[in-house]
């Protein structure tokens, strides 16, 4: 792989699996973006990087402001947090249907600095890459599938949706937990809060008003006035809505078997997986890359 497009988690991640690739990045400093919550299904991004993970058994919930108390999952809670976390769109199978237990693992807080300081040297800040004047590398690229299909004259007809989110974080001091609740109802507009170790981080649609605290509170049953705030963010593409299938697959396809470029990530590919999937992703694409008839590897790839 000659380049790699975009120093967002995605884009570092894949830099470790292609040593010798240039990182270009069009922001012209670090910016550590990922405020929300960051969690791993497996070690397959610690295995990568070499950074130490820490297993640990998350338990969930879904609170009603209504009930003053945890709820069962159910169709009702299921489509009001849809249309709260995708602005009124209602689609299902969103996460709030499980509730079980699980296991999971974090990463240290400083990742990104850590990634960074291992690639770091091998990226040009600043630098917006020119998909089209680069027509003879082979390109990984983490930027969102639309302005690359676009810059490269693809037609589409789907409208890519996203929505910001706020996010909020504070300190609890002595805390080592793994919970998150769901918060599917309009009445406050935290939809997800959760506690990795020491850290609470409240998702929200929109601005967190003065009862924040006091809803999360109650929900989590900690008194969380001493919690020391650790700011708040907005990340812009909080959320993202599925497009049509068959062109989000077409428009991956053509940008591999025309362009040379191979779609990495969450808005690179449009779809919403994690980070355990972009290091899957990376065995794909390394296949295709040695593959000789690519074109149907693609095809097959991404079906
Ligand atoms: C609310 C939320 C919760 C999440 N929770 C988890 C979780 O628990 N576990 C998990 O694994 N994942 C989670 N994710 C997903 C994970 O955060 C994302 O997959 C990841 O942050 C996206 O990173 P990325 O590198 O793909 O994209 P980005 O961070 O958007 O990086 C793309 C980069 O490309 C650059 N770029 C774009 N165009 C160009 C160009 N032409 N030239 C140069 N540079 C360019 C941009 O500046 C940007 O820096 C979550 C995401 C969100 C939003």
């Amino acid at each position: 792989m000659d380049v790699i497009v975009g120093a967002g988690l995605a884009g570092l991640i894949a830099a470790h699996a292609w040593p010798n690739a240039r990182i270009i990045e069009a922001s012209d400093k670090p910016r550590d973006a990922h405020k929300a919550l960051l969690r791993f299904r497996s070690e397959a991004v610690s295995q990568l990087t070499g950074i130490e993970f820490r297993k640990v058994c998350v338990r969930k919930g879904v609170w009603s402001g209504e009930r003053n108390g945890f709820v069962e999952p159910s169709i009702r809670m299921s489509n009001l947090y849809s249309s709260k976390v995708l602005g009124g769109r209602l689609v299902g199978d969103r996460s709030i249907w499980s509730v079980e237990a699980v296991e999971r693992f974090v990463a240290p807080e400083n990742i990104y600095s850590q990634l960074l300081a291992a690639v770091g040297s091998r990226i040009s800040w600043g630098e917006k890459f020119d998909f089209k004047a680069c027509s003879s590398a082979n390109v990984v690229s983490t930027a969102p599938l639309h302005t690359t299909a676009r810059s490269f004259g693809l037609s589409f007809q789907s409208r890519f949706e996203r929505q910001a989110i706020s996010v909020r974080r504070w300190r609890i001091s002595g805390a080592d937990l793994f919970q998150t609740i769901y918060f599917p109802e309009p009445s406050t507009p935290i939809y997800r809060a959760s506690i990795t170790g020491d850290i609470l981080i409240a998702e929200l649609q929109g601005p967190a008003g003065e009862d924040v605290l006091h809803t999360l509170s109650r929900a989590f049953g900690i008194d969380l006035r001493r919690a020391e705030s650790l700011g708040e963010a907005e990340q812009a593409y909080g959320k993202i809505a599925p497009i049509d299938d068959d062109e989000r697959k077409r428009l991956l396809f053509e940008l591999t078997t025309q362009f040379g470029v191979f779609s990495l990530g969450r808005f690179a590919c449009w779809r919403n997986i994690l980070l355990d999937d972009v290091v899957r992703d990376i065995g794909v694409i390394k296949r295709l890359v040695k593959s000789t008839s690519q074109a149907y590897d693609v095809r097959r790839a991404i079906n």
